[in-house]
């Protein structure tokens, strides 16, 4: 998943962790400058726009998951 994607979802880190099976961090992730409304949740929170390599990879894993439509959110 590129940066670009996650700026488009527009969740908060714990939306992304819950929608996708992670466990992200504060360190994981790059957050928005600005607070905004979550996507999902609908609150007001830190957006994330980038996580950690490592982490993205699982990103972009389960996202084609979904994709297929192995796992349903
Ligand atoms: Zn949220």
């Amino acid at each position: 998943m590129r940066r670009y994607d996650l700026e488009q979802l527009g969740y908060c880190r714990s939306c992304l962790n819950e929608v996708y099976g992670l466990h992200l961090k504060r360190d994981n992730v790059q957050i928005s400058y600005c607070m905004n409304h979550c996507k999902r949740c609908g609150k007001v929170k830190n957006i994330v726009v980038d996580v950690s390599s490592a982490k993205r990879v699982r990103l972009f894993m389960v996202r084609k998951d979904h994709v297929a439509g192995k796992a349903v959110v």
